[in-house]
């Protein structure tokens, strides 16, 4: 490698670097985005000149420089935010893939015994690029609705999975130690790739997002392994950074949703929540308060504080603005408003924080579950806009809840609660929320956004 790409590769991993950096605060995210864009433009750049393709080989570069550029623009402007999961889904799949076939092309380089410490990441590259492949469309498919979002289980899918893996590890031995000829590599390939189907295939839909960012940091992994094979420093770096950084985030999901990542995996949340929400049913003929706009518009523009508690429904309703306008007017009024993100509100890390930035909500009015949950106690309202499970005090109180453990918003320690949503249906756990029949609650049934919109010209009329 000359300096000069050294050099270039080197700035692109500070870049890379000083981006993740930037993507850990709400305000530094955007910027966070284009310095890492920079850093993969620079690598990109020093790359293609720098190495010594031949004329037909550019073209190739080039035509995939164009597809990829039109794909992931058109596909990154035209995405609804509710289908960003799937979106990054598709994407990390396709880097898997990539990560593979590199693999496969310099394993037919190196003929049929190559030097271990070259074999080895190649192999790597092709089971954790393939399982990663594959395991990233099941979860585009599931949260897509392409098949069915619940687990799809059957006797024995353990053992299946546990042989299938043990296939993997056999054909690897084989291709390190014996001969890597394409029967034996593409073999391991297609081995890997049906085990991402099957590994993905009991999991929930809604689970995707953590085993998306499982496979993500798998797919760092791959690219990783690809730049030891290539022997491209940026590749490695690059690779590294997503494993390291999904790994975590994966694990700061499952604390998130008070589970350990094995429960995630393994389906035992699916069959839990099956469970628990055909008793849910049950919760309908209790009573609930509710009250008009009029009466909750009045309560909370005589408020002082008032706390926001943004949740799934809130995406869907696609409700922010309406939030936002909300504030603005009990904010003219004197209350002062803030908004209480739980790490795992909606159904994508960042969610809420992604949706209200979108609607120009200040950064210091965010506050996180830990910055905010002291606040309650004294807060006259806790709005709850489409939220469910992240306020279900359940989580402290019912061992056994499929969320026993998750730590929640203390929305129940509001003097009062207005829950909004537009039916008694539960949420993502499938399980009652207590908090709907307390004594402090007073429900708001309707389309958040609807709703919203009621308060705002009922605390206007107030
Ligand atoms: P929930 O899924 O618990 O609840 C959302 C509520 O919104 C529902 O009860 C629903 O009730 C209501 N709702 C749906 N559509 C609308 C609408 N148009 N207008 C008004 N209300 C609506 O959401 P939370 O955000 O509280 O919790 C997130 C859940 O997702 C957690 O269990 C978390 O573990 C899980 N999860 C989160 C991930 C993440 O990364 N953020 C990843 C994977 C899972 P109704 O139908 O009656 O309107």
């Amino acid at each position: 490698m000359n300096t000069l790409l050294a050099l270039a590769y080197l700035l692109a991993a500070v870049l890379f670097i000083l981006g993740l950096k930037q993507l850990s605060s709400p305000k530094g995210a955007r910027n966070g985005n284009f310095t890492a864009a920079a850093g993969m433009v620079i690598a990109l750049g020093a790359t293609i000149p720098l190495l010594h393709f031949t004329s037909a080989g550019i073209v190739i570069i080039a035509i995939g420089l164009v597809i990829g550029t039109v794909v992931g623009t058109v596909g990154a402007r035209l995405v609804h935010m509710t289908a960003i999961p799937q979106m990054v889904a598709l994407f990390n799949g396709v880097g898997g893939g990539a990560a593979a076939l590199v693999a496969v092309a310099e394993l037919m380089r190196l003929g049929v015994h190559p030097p271990f410490a070259e074999v080895f990441p190649s192999v790597f590259s092709i089971v954790i690029g393939s399982i990663s492949f594959a395991g990233s469309m099941v979860a585009f498919s599931k949260l897509q609705e392409l098949m069915t979002g619940t687990p799809i289980t059957y006797p024995g899918q353990q053992i299946v999975n546990l042989l299938l893996a043990a296939a993997i590890v056999g054909f690897a031995v084989a291709v390190l130690a014996i001969a890597s000829v394409p029967f034996s590599f593409l073999s391991l390939m297609v081995l890997a790739l049906i085990l991402g189907v099957a590994f993905v295939l009991p999991i929930g839909g809604a689970d995707m997002p953590v085993v998306i960012s499982l496979l993500n940091a798998a797919t760092g992994l791959a690219v990783a392994a690809s730049g030891f094979t290539l022997n491209n420093f940026a590749l490695i770096v690059a690779g590294t950074l997503v494993g390291a950084s999904g790994s975590l985030l994966t694990k700061l999901m499952s604390d998130a949703m008070g589970r350990s990542l094995a429960n995630v995996l393994f389906g035992a949340f699916g069959q839990a929540r099956a469970g628990i929400a055909a008793v849910a049913g049950g919760g309908q003929a209790r009573n609930v308060r509710s009250a008009s706009a009029e009466d909750l518009g009045t309560l909370l523009a005589y408020s002082q504080r008032v706390i926001i508690v943004p949740g799934y429904g809130l995406a869907v309703a696609q409700a922010q603005h309406a939030a936002r306008e909300l504030a603005d007017v009990l904010e003219k009024r004197g209350v002062e408003v803030e908004y209480a993100i739980h790490p795992v509100a909606g159904r994508m890390p960042g969610h809420m924080n992604v949706l209200l930035a979108e609607a120009n909500v200040p950064y210091e009015q965010l506050k996180e579950m830990d910055q905010v949950n002291d606040d309650f106690k004294n807060a006259d309202v806790a709005l709850i806009v489409g939220a469910n499970d992240v306020v279900n005090p359940a989580a402290r109180s019912t061992p056994g809840s499929p969320i026993y453990g998750m730590p929640i918003l203390n929305a129940d320690q509001a003097k009062n609660i207005i829950f909004m949503k537009r039916s008694m249906r539960p949420g993502f756990a499938g399980i009652d929320n207590e908090l709907m029949f307390g004594p402090k609650t007073v429900m708001f049934f309707g389309d958040a956004k609807d709703s919203l919109t009621k308060l705002v010209s009922a605390v206007k009329a107030a």
